[in-house]
């Protein structure tokens, strides 16, 4: 919660950040101006399954990329969480490829499309089963996963516990 004490405010808020994190982005980071000094930012992105057959582009704000810890995401990504950015339909376009979908239907009755490449498996992106008006990308599959770092973390009650902190597990360079 902000403290009503403006400098803390100031110290405690990423706001500030942000913009000098993206002028190192600025090749691929395009920012808008809309309404009264509110910034919509824009990158372009680029996508492909592991085998090369499922090709595709789309444009995604990177405040936008979360990390969800649902048992769900969990399975159909086949790891302890899965980290997603949200594409709007009219800016995603398919480059190569058919995808084959699996539905699936929620505790609340939402139906939704989990989409992937049905000759090497990797997941591509899931939306409303219906009538999408978003396609939530897998980063993985991303080239630009690296500039794309999560701005949140969702159903943290069902998180895998040793998942949140890898940074006592011992790393190896390769493997
Ligand atoms: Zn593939
Ligand atoms: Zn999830």
């Amino acid at each position: 919660m902000r403290s009503t004490n403006p400098a803390a405010w100031l110290n405690c808020s990423t706001s500030l950040a942000l913009p000098i994190a993206r002028v190192n982005h600025r090749s691929q980071v395009r920012g808008t101006r809309t309404g009264n000094a509110i910034q919509e930012w824009q990158m372009h992105v680029t996508g492909r399954c592991h085998c090369g057959n499922i090709a595709y582009e789309a444009e995604v704000d990177p405040d936008d990329v979360s990390i969800c810890h649902c048992s769900d995401c969990q399975m159909l990504s086949g790891s302890p969480y899965r980290v997603s950015v949200r594409a709007s339909a009219e800016t995603f376009q398919w480059n190569s490829g058919k995808v084959k979908s699996y539905v699936k239907t929620a505790a609340s009755g939402a139906r939704r499309a989990h989409t992937f490449c049905p000759n090497c498996g990797t997941p591509i992106h899931s939306s409303d089963a219906r009538s999408p008006s978003t396609y939530s990308l897998r980063v993985g599959c991303l080239d630009q996963r690296a500039d794309l770092p999560p701005r949140r973390q969702r159903w943290c009650i069902s998180a895998v516990p040793w998942s949140t902190d890898l940074t006592r597990i011992p790393q190896l360079e390769r493997q």
